[in-house]
């Protein structure tokens, strides 16, 4: 660890935690829009871990976690290696209460239904040079990332993705989840030469492992979020021999026992208002019906079934991504559940 760590305006010395911003972009308002961060730098030689919130304007429980873990639950003095925390990676989305950047409606991490954004560009679009800010002063600096995200619905499962396709990070990855130790869907996918340099692609490449965490509740700080959350990140740092102590299990959640894999989204073929017959988490048979989609006279047009045996994990309704709220009503085509199946033994 060296003697101190500077990530945008904050400088942490050994044993110290400190605040900042990097610097960000600014409106036509001349108003500046930064991104605050936390930095603590341990005493002691040790991985940096970096623990980002609220890439998605909308999911705002990660925050109390990056808050929780270093304003409370650890100490710099006992520290072996460096946090950086951001509580809101993209404020063009949060402060606009939007899922994207209200300013040109894209997605900083790559991902989601708009076009792909890209971390290599200091010259591009305000959201562009957001995430190339956050490469440079952050991304490009961790030894181990934690993204946190989350569902809307408090009635989702907490679950965890790890890509175990790419050699250079799949011990590291799949140490981080069985620390982390809620619900997790193993992808496994290669990383490719020509892969696209978003955040987490740019990350991979380098070898970094970057854990994609989906806590629920979305729009409010609450339980049992916040807690899962906290612990999960302390059980990290203490597989990673970070900080003393030891692995405390998950609990007071639904635990789907895995290796889980995510078989897709399940669509509306009609149109009309929806409800449940199943919760998430629970599980069913292919062909088991587990919603129904009801027209504005009361009565049922579709009556809505498993793809295959497993569970669903969240019911989006017709809050496709990238869109502002979800309603329990949906049209031809609207994501009505998110699936995954366990992994055959
Ligand atoms: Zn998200």
């Amino acid at each position: 660890m060296p003697e101190k760590i500077t990530v945008g305006t904050a400088t942490a010395k050994r044993g110290e935690l400190q605040k900042g911003v990097i610097k960000g972009i600014e409106l036509n308002t001349t108003t500046s829009i930064d991104i605050p961060v936390l930095v603590m730098n341990g005493m002691k030689d040790g991985p940096t871990l970096l623990v980002v919130s609220t890439q998605h304007g909308i999911e705002i429980q990660g925050t109390e976690v990056v808050l929780r873990v270093m304003r409370e639950k650890v100490d710099p003095k006992k520290l072996r290696g460096a946090i950086i925390g951001i509580p809101v990676e993209n404020p063009l989305a949060y402060m606009h209460h939007q899922y994207l950047s209200w300013i040109d409606n894209l997605d900083l991490g790559g991902g989601g239904s708009g076009s792909l954004l890209t971390a290599d560009k200091p010259n591009g679009t305000a959201t562009e040079r957001l995430a190339y800010a956050l490469w440079q002063e952050a991304w490009s600096k961790a030894d181990l990332v934690i993204n946190i995200h989350c569902n809307t619905r408090p009635d989702s499962i907490i679950f965890q993705e790890i890509n175990i396709g790419n050699p250079k990070t799949k011990e590291k990855m799949e140490r981080m989840a069985k620390a982390f130790g809620v619900t997790t869907l193993v992808v496994n996918e290669p990383l490719k030469d020509d892969a696209p340099p978003i955040l987490s692609n740019l990350v991979a490449k380098k070898g970094v492992p970057d854990l994609l965490m989906e806590l629920i509740d979305g729009r409010w700080i609450s339980e049992p979020s916040t807690t899962v959350g906290v612990r999960g990140v302390l059980n990290i740092m203490k597989a990673f021999d970070m900080i003393d102590g030891q692995i405390e299990p998950q609990q007071g959640i639904k635990i789907i026992p895995g290796p889980c894999k995510e078989w897709g989204i399940v669509r509306a073929n009609r149109g009309g208002l929806i409800r449940f017959l199943k919760k998430p988490g629970e599980f069913m048979k292919k062909d088991e019906v587990f919603a129904e989609i009801y027209d504005l006279y009361g009565d049922v047009i579709e009556r809505v079934k498993m793809p295959a045996d497993g569970y669903t994990w969240a019911y989006p309704c017709g809050d496709i991504l990238g869109t502002n709220t979800g309603l329990q009503a949906v049209q031809t085509g609207a994501n009505v559940a998110y699936v995954l199946t366990q992994e055959s033994k």
